[in-house]
Formats: structure tokens, sequence, C-alpha cells
């Protein structure tokens, strides 16, 4: 008899668990923002060509508004600021496909910079592709085309020991 209550009840835990894994999941997966996730993709892309620095070294992507830092040498100027605005805009509008890749580490090497990939990460990489603007490696979720994205905007900016923080929309 005890024996089968200890069963029960370790049954009942795993389908506890098992719901709240699932709920957990889909809460994360409803307030993930795969259309700002794949803005910032185009972001990166756009500051890497623009100002030949590395992708966001710190991003907090979420439905609403986003921000991303990259370490500049010196603050962009309102022109400059305008550009990515309208670079990023572009590339929006070409209703670019947003699609994965998989390729080895080596091959990847060749089109994304993987500074940044863990350790732990697989000799397989799924690479991102923004159409031919960008790739980049990895793991999360993406809108199919960059047509589903709305209208990109900064909302502010700052500049702090070489680290300027763009806050940014999608309307
Ligand atoms: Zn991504």
């Amino acid at each position: 008899m005890k024996f089968f209550i200890s069963i029960r009840m370790l049954i009942f835990a795993f389908k506890n668990f098992e719901i709240t894994m699932e709920t957990t999941l889909n809460e994360a997966k409803k307030q993930y923002a795969s259309d700002m996730h794949t803005c910032e993709h185009i972001l990166n892309q756009t500051m890497v060509r623009m100002f030949d620095c590395g992708r966001s070294v710190n991003a907090h992507i979420e439905r609403k508004k986003s921000k991303c830092d990259y370490l500049l040498n010196e603050v962009p100027t309102e022109a400059q600021i305008s550009v990515i605005i309208s670079r990023v805009n572009e590339v929006i509008d070409s209703n670019l496909p947003v699609f994965e890749v998989l390729m080895s580490r080596e091959e990847a090497a060749k089109i994304a910079d993987l500074s940044k990939l863990p350790a732990e990460a697989t000799d397989t990489l799924r690479v991102i592709r923004v159409g031919e603007y960008d790739a980049c490696a990895c793991i999360g979720q993406h809108v199919d085309s960059t047509s589903e994205l709305g209208r990109f905007e900064i909302i502010s900016h700052d500049f702090e020991n070489g680290r300027w923080r763009v806050r940014f929309r999608l309307v």
C-alpha cells in the first residue's frame, strides 16, 4: 500500500512538474518578442557596418521596447543616428526572408562572428540569416520575414565610458 501511494505521488509530482514546465514554456513563448529580437539582428549588423564595432555587448529585448549596448570610441552624431534608423528601416522594407541554416562551425566562421559563441556550443551551428544582410549564430526565435516587423524607432540613447546604449521600439 505504501509503495502504491508513493508511486501515485510520484506520478502526480511528475505530472505537476510537466504542467508547470509547459506553462513556463508557453508563457516564455508569449512574452518572447521574436519581432524585436529579429530587429536586434538587423540593428547589430547595421552598427557593425557603420562603426566597425562588434555586435551589441548587452541586450535587453522586450515586446514594447528594447535596448542594446555597443562599444564605440565616441558618441554617434545625430546625423549618424538618422542613418542608423533609415538603414534599419530600409532592411525591414526590403521584405527579406529570415531563415535558419545549419552549418559546421568552420563554415559559420566564414560568414558570422563567432567570438561570443559559448564554449559548450555544438559543432553544428544554427545560423540565422536575414536575407544577405546578416548572418548570426543564434538559438532564439525569429519572424519569417522582415515584412512582419513594424517601423524601427529610436526612443533614446546615451553614451558613457565608451558604451552607447540605444533604446528602440517597433511601431
Ligand atoms: Zn536571434
